[in-house]
């Protein structure tokens, strides 16, 4: 599944959602763009605390930087029944925004 982005007409990179010029080269000619929804694990934290609210029933669960293959970074969940197994480069999949906010990924293999 895509993931709904922006990309720059000027350098070309592309961002998530919610930034109004390039973080990059500052242009203001981005766009909406589909960017692949296919990544890998950059760095990731598990989670045990159990939070009041929506997240309640998912704890432990992984909150990860996904690295895009085209180089988009997202700070989102990556839901997996064994989420002490997780390791950095784990390749993953998008599928869904769980709130505006809350990209959630799962493991590709
Ligand atoms: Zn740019």
């Amino acid at each position: 599944m895509n993931i709904p982005a922006i990309k720059c007409g000027d350098c070309g990179t592309v961002h998530p959602r919610g930034v109004a010029v390039c973080p990059a080269c500052g242009s203001e000619k981005i766009q909406e763009y589909e960017a692949k929804g296919e990544g890998e694990i950059h760095t990731y934290t598990v989670n045990c605390f159990v939070p009041a609210g929506k997240f309640k029933d998912r704890a432990p669960y992984v909150i990860a930087v996904v690295r895009t293959v085209e180089n988009m970074f997202l700070t989102a969940l990556v839901d997996t029944e064994s989420p002490f197994n997780i390791k950095i480069g784990d390749k993953v999949r998008f599928r869904h925004y769980e709130d505006p906010l809350t990209p959630v990924f799962e493991l590709a293999s």
